[in-house]
């Protein structure tokens, strides 16, 4: 008998030892080897082949791989990213949000201000691998009736982000109802620590800080016909800036103006969301020369290395037709952009968008015709500048030994016909090949 429950307890601790040893990748997990495809290596395409195991690269081994799949030529570029969005907001909508981006070949997104609560409701679905990858700046900081208070209240209480008459302005001014979730306010210097301490109840590695006609800030802060239409007072950009890099956290600024740049600049702000001058298709021509930015500030934005999403596709689209409003918009944000490029400022795809597949699309030429940019220039920007911005830690963007796999599988060589960005074959992330 005793013999029995010994061979018993013996049993179980079998049974439990291979219990502990399955949850283990086996001792050598498969090793795939994607045969004769050309590979971007960030300057050109090279023919060959490339070695997956589990979810990243790897070396060619000795005596080969388990399995092959043959890419017969075709061309494969690190996924895209996209710096500037404001979806995935919440689990609402969000397979076809991802569905959006997947099928445009962008697996990294950075949304610019989105609800918290939101965030935490797609913690389900988000950090596999078969998802989008998303940094979330969450609540953005703003003074009280600012951009985006307005912009959002109307949304959550009329469904719409435009006001119809003064009465429903103000009723927006005054409403709360989004207050801590996607906007903080903040209106004066000795706030600063209260703001701090909100925003310190978030680990994500982003804050965004809104900057509107900073120098009018005082005359307008506070009045309801100017609500949406301003942003922090220009005094407590610095201490919150520097309170977000102690949190350890980068610092996006929205800007309007050469003032709102200057004044983040000071700040030490990591990057931006929009060129200064964005605006300039609106702006009389009198005022136009004002937006140009002094070279004394081009020369300081590239020597302090900041960053810079263009959102170029939406300044194209919301100039439309009417010739004079592209002339001054291109007069204005396309000389910006071409100066702080030349400084050194690195730009990033930043669409601005929702879900907008055209959009997303559009962004990258929108952005590479403001720069002047080669296809080859874009595609860096696209697939690797701005992925590796979104997730600085992470080893993306490079398609060798060491990196994660993800590839996106293209019919047709995008340097000799751009066209071929978006005649994706199949798609590769960490390993695993999405369903088409
Ligand atoms: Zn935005």
């Amino acid at each position: 008998m005793r013999g029995v429950v010994r061979w018993f307890v013996v049993w179980l601790a079998v049974l439990s030892l291979g219990d502990v040893l399955g949850a283990q990748p086996s001792a050598r997990s498969a090793t795939v080897e994607l045969r004769d495809a050309h590979w971007f290596d960030g300057t050109r395409f090279v023919r060959g082949s490339r070695f997956v195991r589990d979810d990243h690269f790897i070396d060619p081994p000795r005596g080969g791989a388990d399995s092959v799949i043959a890419l017969a030529g075709a061309y494969l570029v690190p996924p895209f990213g996209d710096a500037h969005t404001h979806s995935p907001d919440g689990a609402r909508d969000y397979e076809a949000i991802r569905q959006t981006y997947f099928d445009v070949g962008v697996f990294y997104v950075q949304t610019l201000a989105n609800h918290r609560a939101a965030r935490r409701d797609l913690l389900p679905w988000l950090g596999r691998a078969t998802e989008l990858d998303v940094v979330f700046a969450d609540a953005v900081v703003t003074a009280t009736g600012g951009h985006p208070q307005i912009l959002y209240e109307l949304l959550a209480t009329r469904f719409r982000p435009f006001w119809e008459n003064d009465a429903e302005r103000f009723e927006a001014f005054r409403s709360r109802t989004q207050d801590g979730q996607v906007y903080y306010r903040l209106d004066r210097l000795a706030d600063v620590d209260s703001v701090v301490r909100l925003i310190a109840r978030d680990a994500g590695p982003v804050l965004k800080i809104m900057l509107l006609q900073s120098d009018r800030h005082a005359e307008r802060a506070g009045d309801s016909t100017y609500a949406g239409s301003y942003g922090l007072p220009p005094d407590v950009v610095a201490p919150l800036v520097r309170a977000a890099h102690q949190l350890g956290k980068r610092v996006w600024a929205h800007v309007e103006t050469p003032v709102d740049f200057a004044v983040a600049l000071d700040a030490g702000v990591d990057a931006f969301a929009h060129v200064p001058g964005y605006g300039a298709a609106d702006a009389p021509d009198s005022l136009l020369a004002s937006l140009l930015l002094p070279d004394s500030l081009v020369r300081r934005a590239g020597a302090q290395r900041v960053e810079m999403t263009a959102t170029a596709a939406l300044g194209v689209a919301e100039a439309g037709e009417d010739t004079a409003r592209v002339r001054r918009h291109a007069a204005v944000v396309q000389r910006n952009v071409r100066a702080l490029a030349n400084a050194g400022v690195q730009f990033l795809v930043g669409s601005d968008n929702y879900n907008n597949a055209h959009i997303l699309r559009l962004e990258p030429r929108a952005l590479a015709r403001m720069l002047g940019q080669s296809p080859v220039a874009l595609l860096r920007t696209w697939a690797v500048h701005t992925p590796q911005a979104i997730f600085p830690g992470r080893r993306i963007g490079v398609l060798a030994s060491g990196y994660e796999a993800s590839a996106l599988v293209l019919a047709c060589d995008p340097l000799r016909e751009l066209e071929c960005l978006q005649r994706i074959q199949r798609r590769m992330k960490q390993g695993v090949w999405l369903p088409e």
